[in-house]
């Protein structure tokens, strides 16, 4: 069984879809490359950005719930998420989010690499690591950050549990990373590529508490495998191990198992096939909304209920 070779996607949640896509989209330049819906809860969107295509590795998507609550972090879930950018980009995005009234704190180096923090409009964490390291993505020539100073993927996600061990054992044990060192409190593992989307960071905090689920938590991570066959090995080889793992679920772009992972924090292994331009063309990526064939037959009443978006892309 081959080993992991990196992140899949992240999902969040987010309040005001709007709000959403303005910053993502229009502030940070990744491309809204899906327009759907929640395949579980069909009157809300699922939005999906990335880089041209939405590349394994850069997919970041919400379940904006335009009245949700604001989460509270702690442990059992995902606390942040990282991005790459050149080393010589970080002035740049330091400068473009204070203009646009985003504060930006410089979280000083991290495993030598310089770290820039701050929040989305509904308080998720997200890190710039800067790194020169060789990544795979498209960049977004239409959209609105040149290439020099591009988000290039995921660099990174930190895990915020009670106790190391038992989350390391699954990333080491049953998805092939390996330790990649630690500093102070925080342990780095390593998935198998040399591309983006490779760390898994895991700080533990006893007692700190729980985290509350809500708007700027992190629902999700997902791990890659290439297609439904190294799925199924994954499948077979978690639940041999005793964790408690979901039949597999069409999400149309990808195929997802699920589970909760000692530590709390639950992970996905998707595929990597067969990916967003199942029902688009590169151009066509996240312009209109797209529905699976199971609930094609509901289109009039979803569209009802949700409401319209404002591409920034439009307004360039
Ligand atoms: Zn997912």
């Amino acid at each position: 069984m081959q080993a992991i070779q990196g992140l899949h996607h992240i999902t969040a949640v987010a309040s005001d879809p709007q709000i959403n896509v303005d910053f993502y989209e229009g502030l940070l330049g990744q491309r809204l490359v899906k327009t759907t819906v929640n395949f579980d809860d069909p009157g809300t969107y699922h939005l999906y950005y990335g880089d041209e295509v939405g590349t394994p590795g850069t997919a970041l998507t919400f379940f904006p719930w335009p009245h949700m609550h604001r989460g509270r972090v702690g442990t059992g879930e995902t606390s942040a998420m990282a991005y790459i950018v050149r080393p010589d980009s970080m002035d740049w995005w330091a400068n473009r989010l204070r203009e646009a009234g985003v504060d930006v704190s410089d979280a000083g180096l991290r495993f030598g690499q310089p770290v820039l923090q701050f929040e989305d409009p509904d308080g998720m964490t997200i890190e710039l690591v800067g790194s020169d390291q060789v990544v795979a993505i498209r960049h977004w020539q239409d959209g609105p950050i040149p290439e020099a100073h591009a988000l290039r993927g995921f660099h990174s996600v930190t895990l915020l549990v009670e106790g190391v061990a038992p989350t390391s054992d699954i990333l080491t044990g049953q998805l092939g990373y390996v330790s990649a060192g630690q500093e102070e409190e925080r342990h780095r593992f390593q998935a198998a590529s040399q591309e983006h989307g490779i760390f898994v960071d895991i700080v533990a905090r006893p007692g700190f508490g729980r985290g509350a689920f809500g708007a700027g938590s992190i629902h999700h991570i997902a791990f890659r495998t290439v297609d439904d066959s190294e799925q199924l090995e994954y499948l077979q080889a978690l639940r041999s191990a005793g964790q408690q793992v979901t039949p597999v679920q069409d999400r149309q772009y990808f195929h997802s198992i699920y589970f909760r992972e000692p530590g709390g924090v639950l992970f996905e292994v998707a595929t990597d096939a067969p990916g967003f331009m199942l029902d688009e063309s590169v151009e066509e990526l996240g312009t209109a909304l797209r529905l699976p064939p199971w609930h094609e037959g509901l289109r009039d009443r979803i569209e009802a209920r949700l409401p319209v978006l404002d591409l920034p892309r439009r307004n360039v």
